[in-house]
């Protein structure tokens, strides 16, 4: 039996409609910015994983350090027993993080995180003798597919089966020029008919709806609202964090710093899971009492395990390099001049780019998981460039490391496949 049969015996895969979906595409192999299957054939991954690979497949100088780590100390329980990868990881993601974060608690991946910090919330307000249970979230958000953080994402096409058993969530719109005014009153009502405990968002740019982007000018004031009213922020860069934005957190585009922020993904660099919910003292301090009650009674056995921490170090030692940060202004750059490029092609209803992760909406009538969307999925594949159209949104959002040559196959690949339309 191939691969592929052998997968289809016993694998169940996520977010598969097996009766209907094409056979899973093995991988045997990945190196840099270029994923290998089978066959032999390669594939530049223009998505880094679903945002994860950003420093580029198995790379050398992160392998070194796990491989160091694993032969040092693989895993300790993390109550009541310490370790120098996590109290290093801890000093590092404090210097890159929004100055008024001080605290990192540790998880297993973003849903968790943001599980962590929508708990973190509720129980601060409840040790202060406060009892707020309302959630704000955007519409259309997208946090995760555990129960709190499912119940915080808009984006619930699929959610049916569990919605009877959903926290408590009101939802404002994302902020655009034309309806801010609607959005802040909106935010306001809720705000005096609701106890708010948080507002949970993702800064700037939604993954999982298609990439959608809003401006900081708009958000600034809706989390001024927020902190006026005590309500707790929890800024989700699972997606957007470490350096994507152009920024190494997108929440520092803007004034307002939010309490709670919560991280995975690129975190750990595509070598493990591991998830990280930052918190400011504030926050942290209202979980300090003489009786054990107070305290915030949430584990995973795998919280701060050794080997995750010392990826996540090295990650951020790569991130901070000048070589990184130039390879994060060049992409840049080869977006926006891909996009002079690009943008009036009629089969384009609009583009838009936050740092590395650019989007463009196709002009045509689609489903997001109709057949159209399988079909310009092989296209790319069949070219050697792997891009996941969100419905009628094509996205790039590549590894660093990604090469110009590279690039510009990601980009004439995308021409082509508009010209074929
Ligand atoms: C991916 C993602 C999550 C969920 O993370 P998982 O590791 O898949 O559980 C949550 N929030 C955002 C913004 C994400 O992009």
């Amino acid at each position: 039996m191939n691969l592929k049969q052998r997968d289809k015996k016993h694998l169940w895969h996520p977010l598969t409609q097996h009766k209907i979906h094409p056979d899973a595409l093995p991988i045997v192999k990945a190196e840099g910015a270029l994923l290998y299957d089978d066959n032999g054939n390669e594939y530049i991954d223009g998505i880094a994983s679903w945002y994860t690979a950003m420093y580029g497949h198995c790379n050398s100088f992160i392998l070194e350090r796990v491989n160091k780590q694993m032969h040092t100390l693989d895993q300790i329980v993390f109550a009541g027993f310490t370790h120098e990868p996590a109290i290093e990881l801890s000093e590092k993601l404090i210097q890159i993080l929004p100055d008024n974060q001080e605290k990192i608690f540790f998880s297993d991946n973003g849903s968790t995180a943001n599980e962590v910090g929508i708990k973190m919330a509720l129980q601060y307000h409840f040790n202060k003798g406060e009892k707020r249970n309302t959630i704000v979230a955007f519409e259309d958000g997208f946090h995760g597919d555990t129960f709190g953080a499912m119940s915080a994402s808009g984006l619930s096409v699929y959610n049916g089966p569990f919605e009877d058993f959903f926290i408590d969530v009101r939802r404002i719109p994302t902020p655009t020029k034309d309806n801010f005014d609607t959005v802040i009153k909106t935010l306001r009502q809720i705000i005096e008919t609701n106890p708010v405990a948080a507002f949970i968002y993702e800064p700037l740019v939604q993954g999982a709806n298609a990439m959608h982007m809003f401006q900081e000018k708009y958000l600034d004031p809706i989390l001024k609202i927020c902190k006026e009213n005590k309500i707790i922020t929890i800024a989700d860069e699972v997606m957007t964090g470490f350096g994507k934005t152009g920024k190494n957190f997108a929440s520092e585009y803007m004034e307002t710093k939010p309490d709670i922020i919560s991280m995975s993904k690129a975190l750990t660099a595509g070598f493990v899971p591991m998830a990280v919910t930052s918190c400011t003292q504030e926050i942290y301090n209202a979980f300090l009492d003489d009786s054990i009650g107070k305290a915030f009674f949430h584990a995973h056995t795998y919280s701060a395990n050794p080997i995750a921490c010392s990826v996540a170090i090295a990650g951020i030692d790569l991130l901070s390099t000048k070589d990184t940060q130039e390879n994060i202004a060049r992409i840049i750059k080869s977006h926006q001049e891909f996009n002079d490029v690009i943008k009036n092609h009629p089969k384009i209803k609009s583009t838009r780019q936050k740092g590395v992760i650019y989007a463009l909406d196709l002009n045509i009538e689609m489903d997001r998981y109709g057949k159209k969307r399988y079909e310009i999925f092989d296209h790319f594949m069949q070219n050697g460039v792997c891009l996941r159209p969100l419905g009628k949104t094509i996205y790039i959002l590549p590894p660093y490391v990604i090469s110009e040559p590279q690039l510009a196959k990601v980009y004439t690949t995308i021409e082509k496949l508009l010209n074929q339309l």
